[in-house]
């Protein structure tokens, strides 16, 4: 009985004694910060806090490791409670022997607990409190959990910790490829860590591997033959460094808090090295032209991951160039890129239908003068045609009439999070670039266009899809009819660049340049992917031939080409209504327009305005004139319906369609109303000459035209030899400098009158 109490007191005070000496968490250091794909394949990683390779604990022990750990450190560490009672007794026999420490007996158990302690000095104290431990390890843990600490934690040499880092430093691939060679290196390494230095004892640490490559066939792990092609491996000359294939994205992941975590992402590690490899071809052809910089993201359509990041050129000059910039989250100068929402947004409001015409003529607001790229103008353009041609004047009349502040509002709404200034400070300049985004919402908000457009088609077809259209957000018919315009973006022909383009995909793409050939934009989308790209200088540096056409458009497709064969989008026909419209002008039809067309358009379509542009006009017989009822009688006149635009529409819109047939003269004899004239050049005269003086500074000097009008506060359009000047009201007259030569000036008013004269000039000596 006595004995029995004193019995129950001794465990009580041992397990007292344990439970003091067990810390919470086995383990504090620091890990380092691994990023892998969507298989678990290691996409990089960084160093830990304490300037180690210690990867966090996780992955499972792969088999040849296992084997080859266990038959040299700890062969009966399957079957013993945390300590080897043989192992110790013989170990201490040895160490009595010869004086010195010659060998621990440690199991692997104890090893993790000796690791957990900072391998504090070998005493008998601290080899107790070893096992005590150990064999309480054992008791919370499994025997897979114990040898996955001890390989997570053990040291390989240098500032290598666990298996995990010294795989991919030492033999440059994942545990689990490790072959018996590499696995028996490794095995040998946490209890002579030393050993690996390049150029110390190589024969040493050789013979070890060899003895445990030899223990292990003669235990039946391996096979003779296998152990002899093993031993004939060379050991690691120098430590490799580890993958860098998203190292922007690795490093956005630490400023979100996930520093010394194992990140998961939806990355393919075989696509993002197809895009590094497309970059770095890229990067020669860019460097060529001082084009330092680019970024390529890729979304997934239906989760919205992130399958592919490149932040920036892989490699190079990083801190010359700012190749360590992650340009996915940078916000730059849009250029055109926004224009396919505004686009799509009118579309949503009812607004306008694909082929409204809009109009393209020269224009001021204050100090605002917005041009098209090639400097010219259409006089009228259909809304779609002005979208893939990305012209910019149509842009501007469209965003007018939208409300910039709406768009504004709705860009917000969609997810773009740079615009951090009012409404105001952009202004009519917002669908110009004179905002800034980043390649990140870019790709999110027509990543969520793509998923909502999906969404809609994949739903059945019997119910009610009203509700499926999420508030703030663009309906899926305007959206369907967006990606079908930016199909037709246009690929001009000249450039022979474009002809190993060819996608046998069907991809709706746009394109950006920013001011100063800053920023070259481009964007792609199918139902699987978005594909978005930004090149240029991170330094802001402009380039000439940075555009988005010629450098950012053949990054896009070669990264399109990398992804599996996409599909297109099904119309979303229960969204749409057929509308009868105008065949000229793209407006639904009024009762005057003659040819029309039905087409697919968002129900809201039904409230866009009927056809501005038809009259109805009165001929005579003959067809030749027009007449009124003034000088012919009713009876005599034919009514026919006429494609009219507005007058100075109408200027450029006829230069660049033969079949525009301008209205017919009124009959000599109805003209009284009518051929009046309102304006009249008053200098230069027609085919007079002029003489320009030479500046003291041997420059050109400039003469100021003058014309009169009627109508002061009426628009003048002036243009020199066709190319547009300038628009003046109220004072008529501006400042030109003609070079030597013959020229022609053109005015053409508000109403569409036009007056011409032809002079000559001659430079003063
Ligand atoms: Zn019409």
């Amino acid at each position: 009985m006595k004995m029995k109490f004193k019995l129950l007191i001794f465990c009580s005070l041992l397990s007292l004694f344990i439970w003091w000496l067990w810390p919470g968490t086995l383990f504090n250091d620091p890990f380092s910060t691994v990023i892998e794909d969507k298989e678990g394949r290691l996409l990089g990683a960084k160093i830990s806090a304490d300037q180690q390779w210690r990867f966090p604990e996780g992955k499972s022990v792969p088999e040849k490791f296992q084997k080859a750990i266990i038959n040299y450190e700890d062969r009966f560490f399957r079957y013993h409670p945390g300590l080897n009672p043989w192992a110790l007794s013989r170990a201490a026999l040895l160490n009595l022997k010869y004086h010195k420490i010659i060998s621990g007996g440690s199991t692997i158990s104890m090893q993790v607990i000796r690791l957990s302690r900072k391998n504090k000095p070998r005493t008998v104290y601290e080899k107790i409190v070893e096992i005590f431990l150990a064999v309480r390890l054992e008791m919370s843990n499994s025997k897979a959990n114990i040898l996955r600490l001890y390989v997570s934690h053990a040291p390989f040499g240098g500032n290598v910790v666990g298996l995990e880092a010294a795989s991919w430093r030492y033999f440059n691939v994942d545990p689990d490829n490790l072959s018996w060679a590499e696995a028996a290196t490794l095995a040998v390494l946490p209890n002579s860590p030393g050993l690996i230095y390049p150029g110390r004892n190589p024969g040493y640490l050789l013979n070890k591997r060899n003895r445990l490559l030899d223990l292990l066939e003669k235990r039946g792990v391996i096979d003779g033959t296998t152990c002899r092609l093993a031993k004939s491996e060379n050991l690691p000359q120098r430590p490799f460094p580890l993958p860098r294939l998203a190292p922007h994205f690795l490093e956005r992941m630490i400023k979100k808090g996930k520093s010394g975590q194992r990140i998961k992402t939806a990355i393919d590690r075989t696509f993002q090295e197809k895009i590094l490899t497309c970059l770095s071809f890229h990067r020669s052809l860019l460097e060529a032209n001082e084009i330092h910089n680019a970024a390529v993201l890729v979304l997934e359509v239906s989760s919205g991951n992130i399958i592919g990041y490149a932040g920036n050129l892989p490699g190079g000059d990083r801190m010359a160039h700012g190749n360590n910039v992650d340009i996915i989250t940078a916000p730059r100068s849009t250029g055109s890129i926004l224009k396919p929402l505004l686009y799509a947004a009118m579309l949503n409001d009812g607004l306008i239908l694909p082929n409204t015409l809009i109009p393209d003529i020269p224009m001021q607001i204050g100090g605002f003068v917005p041009e098209n790229y090639n400097l010219t103008y259409d006089g009228a353009v259909p809304a779609k045609q002005a979208l893939s041609r990305s012209l910019n004047i149509p842009a501007v009349k469209m965003l007018q009439t939208y409300g910039y502040e709406q768009f504004y509002s709705l860009l917000r709404t969609m997810g773009m999070s740079t615009l951090t200034k009012p409404a105001d400070h952009y202004g009519l300049s917002l669908i110009l670039g004179g905002a800034e985004a980043t390649l990140y919402d870019l790709a999110g908000i027509y990543a969520g266009m793509a998923r909502s457009l999906n969404k809609y088609n994949e739903s059945s077809p019997g119910i009610d899809k009203t509700d499926l259209r999420q508030k703030g957000s663009l309906d899926v018919a305007s959206v369907w009819l967006t990606f079908e315009a930016m199909v037709e973006v246009a690929r001009p022909d000249e450039d022979q660049q474009w002809k190993s383009f060819s996608s046998s995909n069907k991809i709706a793409w746009k394109t950006g340049t920013s001011f100063g050939n800053r920023d070259a934009w481009s964007v792609g989308v199918t139902p699987e992917y978005v594909v978005a790209v930004w090149v240029g200088n991170a330094s802001g540096e402009g380039r000439p031939g940075l555009t988005g056409i010629s450098v950012a458009a053949p990054i896009l497709f070669d990264v399109f080409n990398a992804l599996p064969p996409t599909t297109w989008f099904d119309m979303p026909e229960q969204a749409m209504i057929q509308v009868a419209v105008c065949r000229n002008s793209g407006f639904r039809t009024s009762v005057i327009c003659d040819i029309t067309d039905t087409v697919w358009v968002p129900k809201n379509g039904a409230k866009t305005v009927c056809c501005p542009y038809h009259q109805l006009i009165h001929l005579d017989r003959s067809e030749q004139w027009q007449v009124n009822s003034n000088c012919e009688s009713p009876d005599n006149m034919i009514h026919v319906p006429w494609f009219v635009l507005p007058p100075v529409q109408e200027w450029y819109y006829r230069n660049k369609n033969p079949f525009y047939k301008q209205l017919p003269p009124f009959r000599p004899d109805c003209s009284s109303l009518s051929e009046r004239k309102n304006m009249e050049i008053i200098y230069p005269k027609n085919n007079s000459k002029i003489y320009l003086p030479v500046d003291l500074d041997g420059r050109e000097g400039s003469t100021v035209f003058k014309i009169a009008h009627r109508n002061p506060q009426y628009l003048v359009y002036w243009h020199l030899d066709n190319k547009f000047l300038g628009i003046t009201t109220q004072i008529h007259q501006m400042a030109i400098s003609p070079p030597e030569g013959i020229h022609d000036l053109t005015l053409v008013d508000q109403t569409g009158e036009t007056s011409k004269i032809r002079f000559e000039v001659m430079v003063g000596k």
